[in-house]
């Protein structure tokens, strides 16, 4: 009979019928008996150990007795348990698991097998024994679980971003044996669904109340204590999941994934357990569902888990091969989007894709990042160099000020490379596979009318074991269901070739995808900035002295593999929560590390390669010739003051001109055209000028005149101060690490308090130089030293920190005599402009930005550049220039930054644009100083290897092919915006010149001509070229 049905009520009583809290007496899932008979582990022991132990180890421990209610700790050891389980004949037929709860994150070993990850907060707290048990089946067994002291997201003391609590505990809650009732869950499944279609279609849609019906009728036929009243029960859900939409219905592509932070509120060490754990457990979940398909990421990760986990690491190579388990990214870390170098940026494609094709037969075919803080307007060419046009990230969802106007679109990089890019419209890489996901999915989507697919990733991250078991029920029961958009289990591939289908209504956004947060990320942690940029320049240079001296011949051997050790180091680094800086201190504590193993194994292989290259020009071991040898790293001749220590520790300066990557001889160091002159004016103030540029310094080491020599063009404005230190308060709404907020830019204090006035500390000559300290703050402390070099453009301030500030931010300021509305920033293989005003919210979100080794505020004719050798937060506002130098956050890390730092940046004014007056040359001097070696008496012209003919062009790279001993790959760009053809020579006996892709496969119709003036090359504005040169040896 029917009734009169009130909306409310309806759905309330379908709610309780599903609680777990309210009416379990008489309820489906209480009195229904989701969970059946129970029993206890016949034994249970453990032992506790601080070392993550492999598991042959830890299975020869003595193991104690233990009991469910124990606790185990302190935070990071690890507690390895043995149960013995017994189940009971009377069972037979049931479907059996084994319950395990904890707040720790578990690890189930069977038959010396890692088999199921365990976590509570994944909702991952059962392993299934058997499905239906056999008398014949055996009913003793012995498990261990390997439980690790930490949560999903670590152990952060009251909230999950605040630094770990050293002393947690953590509890075993539950251990048992459990029958499972597998109808009582389908039918709480269906109700569920059709809850949420009550609940989200809204009483303008009749499917609404379609589904309310049903389910209060399911909730009238069913006697809870009576499955034989079920299949009537769901016989009325399955009316309703069989009707099916039309064919304009959007389409759901779901793609089981578990985002992995390669580090972040846990160590390196913890990944690797947790990438186990997870991926067991999805292995697991595929054996029970062949339909399941799962995107994983970071080819660091594999690596991994090939070297812990080769028992697992076998099945997910035979579930690749079935296109089941999808390697994506083609990355060897999910990499911060921002600060990475160009050539970091390539090395992460070449070191992650050739693992791929080594260990799977195949390439990534889409770049993934959802999870990283912007992405470089770089990135487009750098993908579709190393085989990928296809991008997918959501982290743009998390902007504060403006809705990214779109879901799916061509993204053009500064180059006019362009992608296909997909940011899956329910903004998270993280679904759990419910109505209101897909719902939201569709309505949320910006391209409606454009295309009608979207990706939608669904599973626990972080340890969390990806999908679970009900996630793919719920989506099961919304394949095609009239009123919810069809929702497929997908691959990114096929996501991706529906989408380019319709690719042809799509709009383009040009220029980088800025996120409008976590903008403290460019500076928090400035240990890691700082070993990123030099171990960035330390491979660079043992790759090029290396190549060359491996071209010479010779017994020397290129060190390949040590290289790609190293490089696999730094690019671990610049996992998306470490080179930003926003990860505990244990991972700062390792990073640190690996930056040391990288100097001290760089230094030694550089030196190995400087003997191969130089040999009999370098001193004997005893005796002093006077003579030095200087290399160049980089691609222009240079003339430099370098400083040598001697024998005694004296420091000497010497002139020097040496030739584009390569070396000179130098005897008789040069005179300077002009000598450096320093004077100490009466007021204290000091002045220096080289001939090139004039500097006036106030005693508290301020510009108050910066001048081209021979021009009346001042850069410092009337009454203003250049190399003003201005002191912020920093404290953001909740992502410490992470945010600078707009509101910090209201909380300026000039840093005005002098411990020491300006001295001058080197008299001129070669170089002239003046010191001065001052106070910051409350207890941090400040000393520059102001160095002016002969000939030199710019002005160097070498910088000591004392830094021992809570919440507080230090930059330093450079007013310009410059009028402009754009300034002018590196970015990877080029630059980009950001307004200097805040005309617009897309301005104003842009108060904090990043660059790389310079920047510039230019107006017809004349500019300013400020050039850095290791910061990489800046922002340009009115005529402005400030350079973002130390933070102080408090979470994840409460050590943050609390140390000496030391840091140089210089000034660079110039006539004409950034590009004619050389500011990318001289900023890349900075960075890479020339290296300075004792010599032998023996004769020796200046040798360079290779030269560019065009000052747009910039040689990046030099390195061994991959696996061609044979050849050289160099690397070029196009570094000031224009279109150019250029010379690349080369000393190297070459006998084959081709362009290749930036995984070093030869392109189609890329040979190269031999000609008398080298290898002709055509760029356009930003253009990427590699050059595979085939050596004859
Ligand atoms: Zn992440």
């Amino acid at each position: 009979m029917a009734a009169p049905q009130h909306r409310r009520t309806a759905l309330e009583r379908i709610e309780k019928f599903l609680s777990g809290t309210y009416f379990t007496d008489c309820n489906l899932r209480g009195r229904g008996a989701l969970f059946g008979d129970r029993c206890p582990p016949a034994s249970l022991s453990c032992f506790q150990t601080p070392q993550r132990i492999p598991y042959e180890e830890a299975v020869g421990r003595e193991f104690r007795a233990a009991q469910v209610g124990d606790s185990f700790g302190p935070t990071w050891e690890t507690c390895w348990f043995k149960v013995e389980l017994s189940i009971p004949l009377a069972w037979a037929g049931q479907e059996v698991h084994f319950v395990w709860e904890s707040d720790g994150e578990g690890m189930v070993w069977h038959d010396a097998q890692p088999v199921q990850g365990l976590t509570k907060e994944g909702e991952k707290t059962s392993y299934i024994l058997t499905s239906s048990l056999k008398e014949t089946e055996p009913h003793s067994l012995t498990l261990y679980v390997e439980l690790a002291c930490n949560g999903l997201f670590g152990a952060g003391k009251g909230t999950m971003i605040a630094p770990p609590d050293p002393d947690r505990r953590f509890t075993l809650s539950k251990a048992e044996l459990v029958v499972f009732n597998r109808d009582v869950y389908e039918l709480l499944m269906d109700l569920e669904i059709l809850l949420g279609m009550a609940q989200l279609l809204g009483e303008e849609n009749q499917r609404s109340f379609q589904a309310l019906y049903a389910a209060n009728q399911m909730v009238n036929v069913c006697n809870v204590t009576d499955p034989s009243t079920f299949p009537a029960a769901r016989d009325l859900a399955a009316a309703i999941f069989s009707q099916r939409n039309g064919e304009s219905q959007h389409t759901i592509h779901a793609v089981g994934h578990c985002h992995i932070d390669s580090a972040w509120l846990w160590p390196y060490e913890e990944t690797i357990r947790k990438c186990a754990r997870s991926w067991v457990t999805v292995v697991r979940l595929m054996e029970r569902n062949p339909e399941l398909t799962f995107a994983c990421s970071q080819a660091q990760q594999f690596e991994w888990v090939r070297s812990w986990y080769p028992g697992l690491y076998t099945q997910i190579q035979d579930l690749v091969a079935k296109g089941r388990f999808i390697p994506v990214g083609g990355t060897w870390v999910e990499m911060d989007g921002n600060l990475p170098s160009g050539e970091s940026m390539v090395r992460q494609f070449l070191q992650g894709q050739r693992f791929f094709q080594e260990q799977f037969g195949r390439i990534c075919s889409e770049f993934w990042l959802p999870d990283t803080f912007g992405y470089s307007a770089q990135l487009p060419q750098l993908m579709r160099g190393c085989g990928i046009r296809r991008f997918l990230t959501q982290k743009l969802s998390w902007n504060l000020v403006n809705t990214f106007p779109h879901h799916t679109f061509f993204w053009e990089g500064i180059d006019g490379s362009q992608v296909l890019t997909h940011f899956p419209p329910g903004d998270s890489y993280g679904m759990q596979g419910r109505v209101e996901e897909v719902l939201k999915t569709v309505k949320n989507n910006k391209e409606k009318g454009r295309v009608n697919h979207s990706a939608f990733l669904f599973g626990f991250g972080d340890g969390g074991g990806g999908p679970t078991q009900e996630m793919l029920d719920r989506m099961k029961r919304m394949s095609d269901t009239d009123g919810l958009p069809r929702v497929q289990l997908s691959t990114p591939g096929r996501l991706f070739s529906a989408l380019e289908k319709e690719s042809s209504q799509l709009c383009t956004w040009v220029g980088e995808l800025f996120l409008e947060l976590h903008n403290g990320t460019y500076t928090s942690q400035a240990q890691i900035k700082k070993g990123n940029r030099e171990c960035e320049r330390i491979l660079h240079d043992v790759e090029v002295l290396s190549a060359l001296a491996a071209a010479r011949g010779g017994a020397f051997r290129y060190p390949a593999s040590q290289l790609q050790r190293l490089w696999r180091l730094l690019l671990l680094n610049q996992f998306h929560d470490v080179l930003p800086g926003s990860c505990i201190q244990l991972v700062v504590e390792d990073a640190l590390q690996y930056y040391t193993e990288i100097r001290r194994a760089g230094a030694r292989l550089q030196e190995e390669a400087v003997r191969a290259l130089c040999g009999e020009l370098l001193q004997p071991e005893a005796g002093s010739t006077g003579s030095i040898l200087v290399l160049n790293t980089l691609p222009w001749e240079r003339t430099e003051v370098i400083s040598r220590t001697g024998p005694a520790g004296a420091e000497t300066l010497a002139l020097v001109t040496v030739p584009s990557m390569g070396y000179a001889m130098v005897r008789e160091p040069l005179l300077p055209p002009q000598p450096v002159a320093v004077r100490k004016q009466e007021d204290g103030s000091v002045a220096m000028e080289n001939g090139v540029i004039a500097v006036c310094l106030d005693t508290m080491g301020r510009l108050t005149s910066l001048r081209l020599v021979g021009s009346e063009r001042e850069s410092v404005p009337d009454g203003c101060y250049a190399n003003q230190f201005a002191l912020f308060d920093d404290i953001p709404l909740y992502w410490d690490a992470w945010d600078v907020m707009d509101y910090h830019l209201e909380t300026r204090k000039p840093v005005t308090t002098l411990l020491k006035p300006l001295e001058i500390t080197l008299a001129g000559g070669l170089r002239g130089s003046a010191s001065f300290s001052l106070r910051i703050g409350e207890s941090s402390t400040l000393t520059q030293e102001i160095i002016l070099d002969a000939t030199c453009p710019y002005l160097r301030f070498l910088t000591q920190v004392e830094w021992k500030e809570a919440h507080k931010f230090l930059k330093v300021e450079f007013p310009a005599q410059v009028r402009s509305t754009s300034a002018t920033y590196e970015i990877q293989f080029g630059h980009l402009q950001r307004q200097t005003h805040w005309n617009t919210s897309w301005d104003w979100a842009r108060f904090e930005v990043w660059a790389h080794k310079w920047l510039d505020l230019s107006e017809h004719g004349f500019g300013l550049a400020l050039l850095n050798d290791c910061k990489y937060g800046a922002s340009a506002h009115g005529n402005v220039l400030s350079l973002s130098l130390l933070r102080a956050p408090k979470s994840p890390d409460a050590t943050a930054d609390i140390a000496h730092h030391q840091f140089t940046y210089a000034v660079m004014p110039h006539r004409g644009s950034f590009q004619d007056a050389g500011v990318i040359q001289c900023a890349y001097n900075l960075n890479f100083p020339l290296h300075a070696v004792l010599a032998s008496s023996a004769q020796c012209a200046a040798w360079s290897a290779f030269s560019v003919s065009s000052p747009a062009v910039v040689l990046e790279t030099i390195k061994q092919a991959e696996d061609r001993p044979d050849a050289v790959v160099a690397r070029l760009y196009e570094a000031h915006g224009s279109t150019v053809i250029a010379w690349l020579q080369t000393a190297l006996p070459v006998k084959e010149a081709m362009l290749c892709d930036l995984l070093e496969q030869p392109v189609a119709r890329g040979r190269l001509a031999l000609e008398q003036q080298g290898v002709r090359l055509s760029f356009t504005p930003f253009r990427v070229l590699s050059v595979l040169l085939v050596l004859a040896q």
